[in-house]
This record gives C-alpha cells, structure tokens and sequence, in this order.
C-alpha cells in the first residue's frame, strides 16, 4: 500500500512516497523554485539523484510533472496505487486538534487561518487543490505542526497581555514541530517500553523548540504565537524583550515588519557570529577559536538549557531528554556543551557514546545518570503517512 507525504511552502513542494507495509521510502524529491525562474525538480529514487531544470509556473504544474515522472519511472502503475496523500500542515489554530480527512471545510479554515501561516497555509491550499484535480479520487489528510501542542493548559498558552487579544484575535501559544515532537514522543516510549514518561524533547535543526511532554501529551513548547518564540536558533532570535522593536526602528530606521524579518532572519547563531548560520561552521570557527563563534555557541546552548530546566520542574522532574533535528542528531558539541550545563539535574552522559551518535538512535547518558539522555531520529514524512494511512481506513 503507497502513501505519499508532502510538504509545501511558497516555491517548494517536497514528496515522500512510502510502502506503508515495510514503511520504506519508495522515492522522495522535492520541487524548487516553483513559479520563479531556474525552477527545477530532485528525485531520489534506487540509489540515484535525478535532477532536472523544467519549467514551474505553479503548484500544479509540480504535480503533474511528479506523478507523470513515478509513471515514467515505473514507480506505479497507475495512480489508483497510491491510496492516500498526507499534507503537512504549518497552522491550524485552536481547531485542529488532530489529523483530519481533508474536504472542502478544511480547505476553508485553512485560508481562513492565513494569517497565522502567511507563507505556509495559502501553499498549503495550492498543493492540496493540485492534488485535488491531479487525483480527484484519492483521500488527502491533513497533518498539523500545531495539533499535537492543544492539549496545553491556559497557564501554558495564555500570554500575559490583554485577554481580549486571545478572545479577540487568538493571540496566544500554538508551537510549532509538533508532528516531530509527537514522533519523538511515541518512538521514545516504544524504545523504553512505557508511556508514562516525563520527556524533553529537543528539535533543534535550523529552526528549534524545545517541549514538555507527560504521557505522551504536550503540557508545554517553547514556540509561541510563531516561530520565532523560544530557544535562539539558526537564523531566529527566539524569546526578545518586544520593547526593542520601536527602539530598533527609530535607530534603523525601518518599519516593524523589517525588524520582525531580521528577528527570523539575520538573528540566532547568524546574528550573533555575524558569520554563518550552520552549526557546523559555528564550531569549526570555534576550534579557530573565534570570539563571535564561541559568543553564539555559548548564548545558544544556554537557551536550551533554560527552557530544559523550566520544563524539568514544569513536568514535577523528567524521566528522558531526547535530542533530534538537524542539530540535535548530528552536533556531538551542542549536545555536550547542553549536558554539561544541565549537570546540576543529575544528566551524565557518556562523552564516547555521544559522539559516536551521529544520525542514529542512540542512549548518550550514563547508567547512574538520573535522567535518560537519547538521541532519536526524526521522521515527520512518516508521521504524516502513517496518520493519512489511519484515516483513510
Ligand atoms: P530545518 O528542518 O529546521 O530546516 P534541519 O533539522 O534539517 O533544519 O537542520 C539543519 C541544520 O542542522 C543546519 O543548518 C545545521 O546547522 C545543522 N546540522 C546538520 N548537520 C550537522 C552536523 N553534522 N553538525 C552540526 N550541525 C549540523
């Protein structure tokens, strides 16, 4: 049975087509510059890259090309294969506790709530009404990145400021990476053969949250209203005092909306190295031992390390901190340097097994350590099939 998993932004349409009955990746790709000259499409399949430059005027068009392209390719025979095609979804506000078959309801709330998802929702809608005509009679699921954080209390999701703003305008705590999270979450448990875990989960990629899990269920999240809040990241500054926004205006003289793209933007490890925004080259220059890389590398860990410690006393203790994303899978150093500082919780870890945990699922803390420190591997795209598959049966 073939799922297809697919993520799309505003020029972006990625694709992952699983065999759900051994979960193997069929073939994955993604479609770039969609609508913008030098478009083009990567395929993934058998071992071998495809890419190829084509014309992208829109969504669509990526569609159709995709799905001509499994034909050619001898992926499927036919489109009546593949049973179900899972949409990952960037916001679905206070509505959207869990997945949902997708129908013309859903496509409806999704534009309506636009404007917590300015660049992601309305790519949402394109890519789903081009699957939609491409392949008229194959179930569509919808996947939130909010859903998983709804089981947040008040306490946790209300912000201090005029409550009307909430009841008004649902200015509030939605999060973000909750379908990894909510992996994470059912991997951990599955791994340690129990479901009543207090559990930190740490993505930290180029975009990072951290969140408090009991049970299985979100109690916090370090993302806020967007993105933008929490842990510092690759290229976003995470939790600011919002009183320096008029002030950088005046000195800057730019508008609001320019301080808010260099908060997403040109702030995190970019901003305070003034020199890259990978990790990886944050610690090549720290081995350099350069001043701007060991500032943002210090100010980085230590915003993970203040949310863990929140959330450790959040949760009344924690039974296992996970680590995943980009960073979290792959920087043995970022996660030593976060260990190191959550010393005083009782987190040992082991320096050998940490850096040889690359990429892997892996235990990094020590026997008498008394929290369990795992490295697990993300899998969204799964995530999402797996979901689309329970729907559409
Ligand atoms: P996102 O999905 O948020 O775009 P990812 O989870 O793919 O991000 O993470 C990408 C980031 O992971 C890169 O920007 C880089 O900083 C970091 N990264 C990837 N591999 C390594 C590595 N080996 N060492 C350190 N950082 C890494």
């Amino acid at each position: 049975m073939k799922i297809m998993s697919v993520n799309a932004g505003s020029s972006s349409l990625k694709f992952t087509l699983f065999e759900m009955n051994t979960k193997e990746v069929i073939i994955s790709g993604v479609f770039e510059r969609i609508g913008i000259m030098g478009s083009k499409y990567t395929l993934k399949y058998q071992g071998e890259k495809i890419t190829q430059e084509v014309d992208l005027e829109d969504h669509e068009k990526a569609v159709e090309i995709l799905l001509d392209k499994l034909l050619a390719l001898g992926v499927v025979r036919s489109f009546s294969e593949i049973e179900g095609v899972g949409h990952r979804i960037v916001s679905g506000g206070e509505k959207y506790t869990k997945s949902v078959l997708i129908d013309d309801q859903v496509i409806q709330d999704l534009i309506a709530l636009k404007d917590f998802a300015p660049l992601h929702n309305p790519a949402h809608v394109k890519a789903i009404v081009a699957f939609q005509r491409v392949l008229p009679d194959t179930p569509m699921v919808a996947v939130f990145d909010t859903a998983f954080h709804q089981t947040m209390d008040e306490v946790s999701y209300l912000y201090p400021v005029p409550y009307e703003w909430y009841q008004k305008y649902g200015v509030r705590k939605y999060g973000a990476h909750g379908t990894s999270h909510r992996y994470i979450a059912r991997k951990i448990s599955e791994v340690l053969g129990r479901e009543d875990l207090r559990l930190i989960s740490c993505h930290i990629g180029n975009g990072g949250s951290i969140t408090a899990i009991r049970d299985g269920k979100c109690v916090d999240t370090s993302m806020g209203f967007t993105p933008l809040a929490g842990i510092m990241m690759g290229t976003r500054s995470g939790d600011i005092d919002s009183s320096m926004i008029p002030y950088v205006m005046d000195k800057c003289e730019i508008t609001a909306q320019e301080v808010i793209d260099a908060l997403n933007k040109k702030s995190g490890l970019l901003g305070l190295s003034q020199y890259s925004s990978d990790m990886r080259d944050i610690i090549d220059g720290m081995a350099e031992h350069k001043e701007n890389c060991l500032r943002a590398f210090e100010k980085y860990t230590q915003t993970i390390v203040n949310y863990v410690s929140q959330y450790y006393v959040r949760l009344g203790g924690c039974d296992v901190i996970c680590f995943t994303a980009g960073v979290g899978e792959n920087s043995a150093p970022t996660r030593a340097k976060v260990l190191e500082k959550l010393a005083p919780l009782g987190v040992k870890f082991d320096p050998l097994k940490n850096k040889e945990a690359v990429g892997v699922l892996a235990k990094i803390s020590t026997d008498d350590s008394k929290i369990q420190v795992y490295v697990v591997p993300t899998d969204e795209e799964l995530m999402i099939a797996e979901d689309t598959l329970s729907l559409i049966r």
